[in-house]
């Protein structure tokens, strides 16, 4: 047994619908501009370059499952926090350099999630040509909801993606407006890294973006998976 100076974290995970399992996370990418209208709104002309990632640890995740009413405390040095609804892939498979055509039999399942966001200090930071982790990898920076098997729900071309704040609707969009498709995105990451079991991919926002205050209650949905939904301060 390894003599460990402390107590190692517990491995993060996210639930499983269905099951009593729970998916064990090993890293989270993340797809900038993945949406024509979220690229414009941001100040960007959507267009078919390669896609761009950033990261959140693994440990950013956070269990929120309509059904379990999370809440956590309103993230630290941020007066612009906002909503980003996103469809999450969750690999099952190790591969590299993986072909489109075989990129969706990397997949375990899909889920809907939150790319929560200080975007004053992400602003500042692409203002100053500075990494985006302190706008995107911050602490609990991951809410997402129960991972659905591709066995049992399909792969997800299109369906709509949507978020409400306080019941009213922000974002509302399809996965099928997606620039770079599921099985692209998972092509690509792979060529760069070897993707592993427990990695999640988080495909990026759909328009309507904007910020959360304290005490407010953000929904969100894709079509055919179980909602996300977490109270924030
Ligand atoms: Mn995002």
């Amino acid at each position: 047994m390894t003599d460990y100076a402390f107590p190692p974290q517990p491995v993060p995970t996210v639930a499983i619908a269905g099951t009593g399992r729970r998916f064990p996370v090993r890293r989270i990418f993340c797809v900038g501009r993945n949406y024509a209208a979220h690229a414009r709104e941001m100040g960007k002309d959507p267009d078919r370059e390669p896609p761009f990632f950033f990261t959140k640890p693994a440990d950013a995740v956070v269990d929120a499952r309509a059904e379990v009413s999370a809440a956590i405390p309103f993230p630290r040095l941020t007066g612009n926090l906002h909503h980003e609804i996103e469809l999450t892939v969750a690999i099952g498979r190790d591969g590299a350099d993986i072909p489109v055509e075989r990129a969706l039999d990397h997949v375990f399942g899909y889920a809907s999630s939150i790319d929560l966001t200080r975007r004053d200090l992400q602003t500042e930071a692409k203002d100053m040509g500075r990494p985006w982790d302190w706008g995107k990898a911050f602490d609990q920076s991951a809410p997402i909801a129960a991972i659905h098997p591709a066995a049992d729900v399909g792969h997800f071309a299109k369906g709509r993606i949507w978020l409400s704040v306080d019941g009213s609707i922000r974002q509302d969009a399809d996965v099928a407006e997606l620039i770079w498709p599921v099985a692209e995105i998972i092509s690509i990451v792979s060529r760069s890294m070897v993707l592993m079991p427990g990695d999640l991919v988080m495909t990026g926002t759909p328009a309507g973006v904007g910020p959360i205050v304290p005490g407010q209650t953000v929904r969100g949905g894709i079509d055919g998976l179980s909602d996300v939904m977490l109270r924030v301060g």
